[in-house]
């Protein structure tokens, strides 16, 4: 595990919409997201880090053994790098970016369960 995975401040803290995990800005933007920058590209780019990313979620997850642990099931979070996750993230996707993933064959689940 790299601390760099690790939210280095407490402010302005966002979680991806893709696969919850929460960073702050700059570490998107620096270093994108560690699970999904292959789709989302965040990394260096500003826009991308506002679309994809939200800065309105609930609870935090550390997840540091992603294989045995029973929440990341639940939380469809264990394959997934260590770090610490948000249990419930608002906000939407753009749709450009569901079909681009769509392409690759992944299955855009949104990560709000806040509503239900
Ligand atoms: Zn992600």
């Amino acid at each position: 595990m790299t601390l760099e995975t690790v939210p280095k401040d407490l402010r302005g803290l966002r979680a991806c919409l893709v696969c919850s995990l929460i960073k702050s800005f700059d570490q998107f933007e620096n270093e994108g997201c560690d699970n999904c920058d292959e789709f989302l590209r965040m990394k260096n780019n500003h826009d991308n880090v506002y679309d994809c990313t939200s800065s309105n979620f609930d609870g935090m997850i550390s997840l540091m053994s992603p294989e045995d642990s029973w929440v990341a099931k639940w939380q469809r979070i264990n394959r997934f790098c260590r770090g610490v996750y948000a249990i419930s993230v608002s906000g939407r996707l753009p749709n450009s970016i569901i079909r681009e993933m769509k392409s690759r064959g992944i299955v855009y689940k949104s990560r709000d369960t806040s509503q239900r």
